[in-house]
């Protein structure tokens, strides 16, 4: 036999998860993103220890049907692209077929899940990314499935997570940016039995502000729109005065995909022109409607970086709606707020 040999499917998906999985948060990003993929109403969230006991997410999407569940944990199965022409017109969070096979071989995981009409539900049980049963189970329309004991095969990765707080505040991150990017949906976010996170999923944009940040600060921003040819902008920015003092409180969504963009971050302060402080930034919710033609979100394993075409026009789409809508507030005096 030759020098080289085809890793194992298991040690395969061991190192995607290198990528894919760099910490609870990533766990729960890509299992949202399922949930959300599946065009579930409401999600619920239960964390124990900050996602290293367990990670569990309920949602009432599409479920999976009996005789896909194995096969989604297949390294590169994927109900959402089939051909090469779909790549370019990205319309679902997910794609890669990644995330689930990288999850479970870091992990032991149990999905319970049942599509509509079916007769009963099934559920799978993995350890490390090895099946070790597979049975029928209730009918529940949707899916529930369970992370426990997050990196207890990969000691190095383990090693690396940092505090309990400082990875359950990832995990809030995550889940803000995502329940900001589709008010549509209901969210609920609950760690060792605490709500941290609740939103309606009327639809309502400012409502699950309102959810995410308080209703005070959700009643100070103030709608932005505008478009060209190839965009379609919409959101809230909160006025100069209403600042903090780090970045994550700029979320930019492009299609439904919460994205990370300095040039686009950099496209907000300027539409803020001098108002700012130093180092203060505003709050800001910016949903962006384009062709998927225009982005490229096959850029990286966590989708979060993406290539824009047009990107100039976008930044200059962004300012100028800021800059508008600031320049007519001068107009109606307001009390500050720097909390
Ligand atoms: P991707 O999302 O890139 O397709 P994943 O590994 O995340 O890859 O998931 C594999 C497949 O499992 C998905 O394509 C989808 O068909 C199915 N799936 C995963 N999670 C859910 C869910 N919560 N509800 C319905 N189907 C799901
Ligand atoms: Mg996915």
């Amino acid at each position: 036999m030759g020098k080289i040999q085809e890793l194992s499917e298991q040690l395969a998906n061991q190192i995607a998860a290198g990528e894919v999985v760099e910490r609870p948060a990533s766990v729960v990003k890509e299992l949202l993103e399922n949930a959300i993929d599946a065009k579930s109403t409401k999600i619920e969230i239960f964390i124990e220890e900050a996602g290293l006991k367990s990670i569990q997410i309920i949602d009432n999407g599409e479920g999976i049907a009996e005789e896909d569940v194995e096969n989604a944990f297949k390294r590169h199965a994927t109900s959402k692209i089939h051909r090469r022409d779909d790549l370019f017109r990205i319309r679902t969070l997910g794609f890669r077929g990644e995330a689930l096979p990288s999850i479970a071989s870091v992990s032991k995981v149990m999905i319970e899940t049942a599509v509509a009409g079916a007769k009963q539900g099934s559920a799978l049980i993995l350890d490390g990314g090895k099946i070790i049963s597979h049975k029928p189970a209730a009918l529940r329309q949707g899916t529930k499935i369970t992370v426990e004991q997050l990196f207890y095969n990969t000691p190095a990765r383990l090693k690396y997570v940092k505090t309990l707080q400082t990875e359950l505040a990832n995990i809030g991150d995550v889940v803000n940016r995502l329940a900001l990017s589709h008010p549509e949906i209901a969210f609920r976010l609950v760690h060792d039995g605490h709500v941290m996170l609740q939103t309606t999923g009327s639809g309502d944009l400012k409502q699950t502000i309102a959810g995410i940040y308080g209703l005070p600060i959700a009643k100070k921003m103030l709608p932005i729109a505008a478009e060209n040819l190839d965009f379609k902008l919409s959101g809230f920015i909160s006025l100069p005065e209403l600042t903090r003092a780090g970045r994550q409180y700029l979320s930019i969504m492009i299609n439904g995909r919460y994205i990370k963009n300095h040039q686009l971050n950099r496209a907000i302060i300027n539409g803020y022109g001098s108002k700012l402080m130093v180092g203060r930034f505003p709050i800001v919710v910016l949903e962006i409607q384009t062709d998927p033609l225009l982005v490229d979100v096959n850029v990286h394993p966590t989708k979060q970086e993406v290539r824009l075409s047009k990107e100039t026009e976008l930044q200059q789409l962004i300012s100028k709606a800021i800059n508008d809508q600031l320049r007519e507030q001068v107009l109606i005096p307001q009390v500050g707020d720097q909390l």
